[in-house]
């Protein structure tokens, strides 16, 4: 038996693994995210494993378009030369790499450095950029620090209210609603979604309430939010005063965003506007005065925009009035959606940062990470550009014609994938390292099969910050090989400076060097602490003490109690800005995921269960919308816009607005709904404009 955790999301439920003749079995194990429940993907999980589509040997294009098997000799032989020769030609940038929130802290961490010391590139980004990036940023930029949540998951458990914006957990990861379960019986769950939701109807069931804020508008309503705390003097005064700078600029940013003004743009009464500030900001004192704690959560939904980081903003600009964050009364957190997107977007895959959340345009930053890995900093390339412009900038004049991609599959989760299909076939040479042949990888030049999940050592971290063992239960099939391995190969065949081990355990002891000192610190995390069960929260400096005793929290599970992580201790306070009026609009499309798929679905819509109750791309769409539409349910649509057209059958739900239709991401072909995406990007954070397009409906005549 071997105790692991989900290959999915970032609540990464305990596992159990027992591999058996007739295939391995898996069990929920309790764990303090999931308490021993699994949903629907992480029960069928082990289905991924002996899957026969699973890839086992290289294989390389051949002239007629087909794919032939090759011989890891031959495959790094042509990986390095191909680098070299188009190096020598082009210059360093013109080779690439894409990552991804999906890999181990280990092989994101490898991932980053070969690509600054192997490939001498800057070119590296990766898919967390569509991910957390906004949220990353927000909390960057009000606490100096970017940890999803900042606390335990548990404590929400004990929650008087939470107002939960842009967030489905009840069908993103189930197991999360066990931490709603008591504050939604004291009718304190509060959701923000344009749609119903399975987790804006537990709010409703539990006498809590649901806004349903017309798509794109939840920055003016948490202005308008933050307007009645201010107008109704129901900030929390001296919090403000000792704790946070810039509450004079954010009085003025939104003066004007009373209720009735803020409910003509949102589409949420005034009075839904004044009941839930009112309620906040009572709930915030009483958990003052020994209650219950109030938390502000968001998630994808208002995040994924092209002013995500000011929404963000936002958001934390609400909770600080209410003197939440840094204290036990409660606080604000972002909800991680991947795996590992939290290790991910610590340990040197963003085009902008090195190992432990260091900045690589900083001298300091880059003298210590180049210590680590015992080179010049000289050497190490400075800023490069994040996801989709460098996937826009592929194969184009003075862009990268090389590019390795590992554990991503953009042309599903990139926005406009037209432009993606394009600019891979721009391209003079893709890699893409998978263990299926995903819908990227079925356009590469060479794909390379890696190890899964039950089948690799490592770590990951959690949505917590909590550092957690990947184990390996059961064989690779073929000649499957690790990253770390491939990785390490390709350094030698490419003269890398500094040493590239295959060992995961050997990795996670330099990362833990890389980190020492920044603020993503895993320095005084043992592997063997975290092997037996150990809750590591980061930071975790050099010399912490650690206990394995069950219950016990190590590292710094709960952050900015004492003081933020500013120069000044203090949060800062941003205004931000949106404006009052929006474009005349006909059909918004938002686009989510399933109870049933991850991601770009290249792994669940393997799993026989999840596709059969998933097979396909349906259109979530109001009966009366549907009705002005001449779409009957059932029946295939045409959903277009100038980027493209996605096809999906029709699913009347009265969930929706009726100026809304909802559309799941997961799926390729036709029922690709990033076809119709934004790639518009957040200044700050450069997250693509994903939950929001103008859409125009076409019933396919004849259906
Ligand atoms: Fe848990 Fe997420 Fe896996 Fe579901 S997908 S079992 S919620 S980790």
């Amino acid at each position: 038996m071997t105790a692991t955790h989900c290959p999915y999301c970032a609540l990464q439920c305990g596992i159990t693994l027992e591999p058996a003749d007739s295939g391995t079995t898996l069990s929920g194990r309790d764990f303090e995210t999931n308490g021993g429940a699994l949903c629907r993907k992480g029960f069928s999980a082990a289905k991924l494993l002996e899957h026969p589509q699973r890839l086992d040997t290289p294989m390389l294009r051949q002239a007629d378009g087909s794919f032939a098997p090759a011989s890891w000799d031959d495959a790094l032989d042509l990986v390095a030369e191909k680098a070299r020769s188009i190096r020598a030609e082009s210059g360093a940038d013109a080779v690439a790499m894409f990552g991804s929130g999906s890999l181990t802290n280990e092989k994101a961490y490898q991932l980053g450095k070969f690509a600054r010391l192997a490939l001498g590139t800057s070119r590296i980004d990766y898919n967390g950029r569509f991910c957390m990036s906004s949220a990353a940023a927000g909390s960057n930029r009000a606490f100096g620090l970017d940890r999803g949540l900042p606390f335990p998951l548990a404590d929400l458990d004990t929650a008087s209210m939470i107002l939960m914006l842009g967030s489905n957990v009840a069908d993103t990861m189930p197991p999360f609603v066990r931490h709603l379960e008591t504050v939604r019986k004291r009718g304190g769950l509060i959701v923000v979604d344009p749609r119903r939701s399975a987790t804006a109807k537990l709010s409703a069931e539990g006498a809590g309430w649901h806004l349903q804020p017309t798509p794109s508008t939840d920055l003016q309503l948490l202005l308008g939010l933050a307007h009645v705390v201010l107008a109704e003097s129901l900030a929390d005064t001296g919090y403000l005063k000792a704790r946070t700078t810039g509450l004079e600029a954010l009085r003025s940013s939104v003066a004007a965003w009373w209720p009735e003004r803020t409910a003509k743009v949102t589409g949420v009464p005034a009075e839904a506007i004044r009941r839930t500030a009112r309620a906040l900001a009572a709930a915030a004192r009483a958990a003052k005065n020994g209650g219950h704690p109030v938390y502000i959560l968001t998630g994808r939904g208002i995040e994924q925009h092209a002013n995500g980081t000011d929404t963000v903003t936002a958001a934390i600009n609400l909770a600080l009035l209410l003197g939440l964050p840094g204290t036990l009364a409660g606080g604000y957190g972002t909800i991680t959606g991947q795996g590992n997107g939290q290790g991910g977007r610590e340990h040197g895959q963003k085009c902008d940062q090195l190992p432990g959340y260091r900045k690589i345009a900083d001298p300091a930053h880059r003298a210590h990470v180049a210590k680590a890995w015992g080179v010049d900093p000289g050497i190490i390339p400075g800023p490069g550009i994040p996801a989709v412009e460098l996937l826009n900038a592929l194969g184009t004049e003075g862009g990268p014609r090389m590019l390795m991609v590992h554990g991503a599959n953009p042309v599903i989760s990139a926005p406009d994938a037209t432009r993606i299909f394009s600019a891979l076939r721009r391209l003079d040479f893709l890699v893409v390292c998978d263990f299926f042949l995903s819908e990227t990888a079925a356009e590469a030049d060479l794909v390379l099969p890696v190890l899964q999940w039950a089948e690799e050592e490592g770590t990951m971290t959690n949505l917590e910050g909590r550092i957690l063992r990947r184990r390996a239960a059961v064989a690779a099939p073929g000649q499957a090989k690790s990253e770390l391995w491939i990785l390490s190969q390709l350094a030698d065949r490419l003269d890398a400076p500094g040493t590239f081990s295959s060992d995961a355990a050997e990795v996670f002891e330099e990362l833990k060097r890389a980190s020492a000192g920044g603020i993503a610190d895993y320095s005084g995390v043992n592997w063997q602490d975290v092997d037996q069960g150990a809750a590591i929260y980061w930071p975790c400096p050099e010399g912490s003490a650690i206990s394995t005793e069950p219950g016990t929290r190590n590292g710094t599970p709960r952050l900015f109690l004492e003081n933020f992580a500013h120069p000044d201790g203090k949060a800062k306070i941003v205004a931000v800005h949106a404006p009052a009026t929006l474009p005349a609009q006909q059909i918004s499309l938002v686009t989510g995921r399933l109870l049933e798929h991850y991601q770009s679905g290249a792994q669940t819509r393997r799993v026989d269960e999840l596709a059969a109750a998933a097979p396909e791309a349906a259109l979530e769409i109001h009966p009366s919308t549907a009705l002005a539409h001449q779409i009957s349910d059932g029946q295939r649509v045409e959903v277009s816009n100038q980027r493209g057209t996605t096809i999906a059958r029709a699913n009347l739900s009265s969930d929706m607005r009726l100026d809304t239709v909802f559309l799941p991401f997961h799926f390729p072909g036709t029922g690709t709904a990033n076809l119709l995406t934004d790639p518009r990007v957040d200044p700050v954070s450069s997250m693509p404009e994903f939950k929001h397009a103008q859409v125009s409906l076409n019933p396919i005549k004849g259906e």
